[in-house]
């Protein structure tokens, strides 16, 4: 490892809509345990495995450990029968620290366990619904094709009823986790032309997932092909509960809440980065960065000025 690229990770949280204050105790304690993680475990390793371009799969067991996976599935399929609250505040830490990290994190949760879990038959979530929590199997998502990205409806992958399976011919694009995947929800038109969700298994004959490599962003995050020759599914492998293009897209809303929540870490991270800066620089106080100093009680930043008026970082008090 590049040890000129491990920094040490002091972040601890910024609350200036005080928000806390909406959460609770069992709130604070998730996001306590999977700042702790993320702190020990991936900041000091994320910026080599971006800059390589290497999944950090040793992390996956951590990652299932915090809860990061389909931390809402309820606890007799082996989730953590969490809130959404619960859901967003632990993709808030991961995409705070990466979002590549959070990215897989994501697909795992609500484009993988959330259709097996609302979709698929009792079966379906027995087998894979636990080992998918734990982060002992991994799971991808195949909607983007090739010719067909921000038109999933023009989907050309498609299925055969071949009698006692189903035969599966097509290629997805841009999926997340296929390099390693152990299972993929992939979305195909049935003869009819109507879309249902089947679940193909890595080793099935036919089944490839070849990884694309030169991303510019989400680096640390494995991303591939799918591909399927004659790929016979077995029947029971289908998602019955719910076809039609409505299912994919509830996915891509569900995976859509914790991205929101995401992207509110990235921003917290990009704040905290620049304040670390200005204090190192000792111009914590200075015009371009009107930040209070810390509180000699809590070492933390009091947010609230003499006013009890919510300062904000750069442009002074926010208008009311
Ligand atoms: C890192 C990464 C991970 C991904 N992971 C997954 C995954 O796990 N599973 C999965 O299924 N997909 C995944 N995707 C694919 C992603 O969902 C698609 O990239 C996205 O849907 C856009 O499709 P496209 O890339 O083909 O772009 P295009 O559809 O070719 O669009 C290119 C540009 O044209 C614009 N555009 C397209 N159509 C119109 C229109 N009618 N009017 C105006 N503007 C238009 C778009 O807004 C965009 O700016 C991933 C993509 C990336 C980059």
């Amino acid at each position: 490892m590049n040890m000129a690229s491990v920094k040490t990770d002091l972040y601890q949280g910024h609350d200036y809509y005080m928000m806390d204050d909406l959460l609770t105790e069992e709130h604070k304690l998730i996001r306590d345990a999977a700042r702790a993680w993320i702190k020990q475990e991936v900041s000091p390793i994320i910026e080599e495995a971006a800059e390589t371009q290497v999944f950090p799969k040793h992390l996956l067991p951590g990652l299932g450990a915090i809860g990061a996976f389909g931390p809402y599935i309820p606890e007799q399929y082996g989730g953590a029968g969490l809130d959404q609250i619960s859901y967003g505040i632990i993709m808030q830490e991961l995409e705070r620290c990466d979002s590549g990290l959070r990215s897989t994190a994501s697909v795992q949760s609500s484009l993988v366990m959330y259709p097996i879990w609302k979709y698929g038959t009792e079966e379906q979530k027995q087998k894979f619904l636990p080992k998918l929590a734990s982060g002992e199997m991994m799971g991808c998502f195949g909607l983007t094709e090739p010719d067909h990205g921000s038109n999933p409806g023009g989907m050309v992958t498609h299925f055969k009823d071949e009698g006692d399976h189903y035969l599966l011919n097509g290629a997805k694009i841009w999926i997340s986790n296929a390099p390693f995947a152990d299972v993929a929800v992939v979305w195909a038109k049935d003869e009819t032309g109507r879309i249902h969700g089947l679940l193909v298994e890595r080793g099935m004959e036919g089944f490839s997932t070849p990884k694309m490599t030169g991303k510019w962003s989400l680096r640390a995050s494995d991303t591939g092909e799918l591909v399927f020759e004659d790929v016979k599914v077995p029947k029971e492998n289908l998602l019955t509960g719910r076809s039609g293009l409505g299912a994919p897209l509830s996915c891509l809303d569900s995976a859509r809440y914790g991205i929101a929540w995401g992207a509110i870490g990235a921003a917290l991270d990009c704040y905290d980065t620049r304040l670390a800066l200005c204090q190192a620089k000792g111009a914590v106080r200075a015009t371009h960065c009107r930040v209070p100093a810390p509180t000699e009680e809590t070492g933390r930043n009091d947010h609230r000025d003499h006013q009890g008026t919510a300062a904000h970082p750069s442009f002074g008090p926010i208008a009311q």
